[in-house]
């Protein structure tokens, strides 16, 4: 048999079947997603007073602790943005509320209102009085409030004025309308028995509120390294008003705008009263 006098040609490489692909995608984690929704949370409106509040159909959650307890820090870190809660902390707005939007921009699906710090020492027996007298309205009769989340130092556990604001609103706790969730901050300080023995009592000191209707939670809190976090963003999205409900609610403030501008500008002391909107 003639040999083929051509030079023998490597066979040709089989063609690697490449098509580029996109880098698997991982399905999100039900924390990365709530996290994502608290990320969406921006500034809405801050008021000096309780009256200045805009009426309200969203979920609205309020963020509450003595001064130094690490509000601020949880509201920044939930929000993953370092500046959200700073208003609260500028001088002169330490007294105010000041509330903010979560989920999507056309129709937010919760409110989480950052109330006035309390128990700073320097603060005057006035100055004093007048909190406890916001505090204790807001608590017990702003209809839209639907969970209190309490900021406590995990190192010194409830103070008698943590208790004392609980005091505000426990009625409305054991009933089931309004939830509670107790974070204990800071928890980044605490060692790991040291933890557990600061929930055990907090959980102790929080069942004389318990009740069969009643929603309390707590869970040990750090900005720092982000223990609770992922839980706590997820229960605060579970909280969250269906998206009907926040279209219909965004429907309703939308209409309640165009008819509010077809009319004649309210007097000052009718309309917004002096509250700063950004709608943003
Ligand atoms: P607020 O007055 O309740 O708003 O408290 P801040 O958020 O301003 O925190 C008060 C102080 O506690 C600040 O010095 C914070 O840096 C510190 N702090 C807040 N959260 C944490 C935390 O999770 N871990 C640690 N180690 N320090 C914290």
């Amino acid at each position: 048999m003639a040999q083929d006098p051509r030079p023998k040609s490597k066979p040709a490489p089989r063609p690697v079947h490449k098509t580029p692909q996109a880098p698997r995608q991982r399905a999100a984690t039900p924390a990365e997603q709530a996290l994502s929704w608290a990320h969406s949370a921006r500034f809405f409106i801050t008021a000096a007073r309780i009256d200045q509040l805009p009426f309200n159909e969203l979920p609205e959650i309020a963020f509450v602790g003595r001064s130094n307890a690490g509000k601020s820090t949880a509201i920044n870190t939930l929000g993953q943005q370092r500046q959200l809660a700073y208003a609260s902390k500028m001088p002169g707005r330490t007294q105010h509320i000041n509330l903010f939007h979560l989920g999507p921009r056309e129709a937010p699906n919760q409110v989480w209102a950052d109330l006035p710090g309390y128990g700073y020492a320097a603060v005057e027996r006035s100055a004093k009085l007048r909190w406890q007298d916001v505090m204790a309205r807001y608590l017990e009769v702003r209809r839209s409030l639907s969970a209190v989340v309490q900021m406590v130092d995990s190192r010194h556990g409830f103070t008698e004025l943590d208790l004392q604001l609980l005091q505000f609103v426990a009625p409305r706790v054991q009933t089931g309308e309004v939830k509670l969730l107790v974070l204990l901050t800071k928890a980044d300080k605490l060692n790991r028995k040291e933890g557990a023995e600061a929930l055990r009592q907090a959980q102790a000191a929080l069942g004389e509120m318990a009740s069969e209707d009643a929603d309390i939670g707590v869970t040990l809190f750090s900005g720092l390294n982000k223990t609770g976090v992922g839980d706590v963003a997820q229960i605060l999205q579970g909280w969250a008003a269906s998206p009907e409900d926040a279209l219909r609610i965004a429907q309703e403030r939308q209409a309640l705008k165009e008819a509010q501008e077809g009319q004649e500008p309210l007097a000052d002391d009718e309309g917004t009263l002096g509250a700063d909107v950004d709608e943003g």
